[in-house]
């Protein structure tokens, strides 16, 4: 989608510290990092959210998304001290960039419940 800052991402039209890529994700640092390693994945394809996400192909492309942020964590090194691994949906969850993502954050104690 041209419009949309994650696509220009992947598009290398925005420039982004990419830190892990396949040919259909990437993962890259979070420009106002909350947490010593604060790292977004994405999609290649544009998907809004996880709600958008659907039927076979959705519950494929989640399941490609958490394993690949799974072993982002793991080339961070967090692995055994930990680390979490969220995704915004929507006005009340504050999801501000309209693609799919999940943070993983992790170097630094975290709160439980988020806020
Ligand atoms: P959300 O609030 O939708 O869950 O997460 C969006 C995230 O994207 C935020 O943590 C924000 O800091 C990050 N972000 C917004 N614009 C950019 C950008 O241009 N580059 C990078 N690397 N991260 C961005
Ligand atoms: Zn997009």
């Amino acid at each position: 989608m041209a419009d949309c800052l994650f696509c220009r991402i992947v598009a290398g039209e925005i420039p982004a510290t990419i830190v892990k890529r396949s040919d259909e994700a990437i993962a890259f640092r979070d420009i106002d990092a909350r947490a010593p390693a604060h790292v977004l994945v994405i999609p290649t394809e544009h998907v809004a959210a996880v709600r958008d996400a659907r039927g076979a192909e959705g519950e494929r492309l989640l399941g490609m998304l958490l394993r690949f942020a799974a072993e982002v964590a793991t080339e961070l090194g967090l692995d055994s001290a930990g680390y979490r691994i969220v995704t915004n949906t929507g006005k009340d969850a504050g999801q501000s960039v309209d693609h799919l993502h999940f943070h993983v954050l992790g170097g630094r104690k975290l709160t439980w419940p988020p806020g």
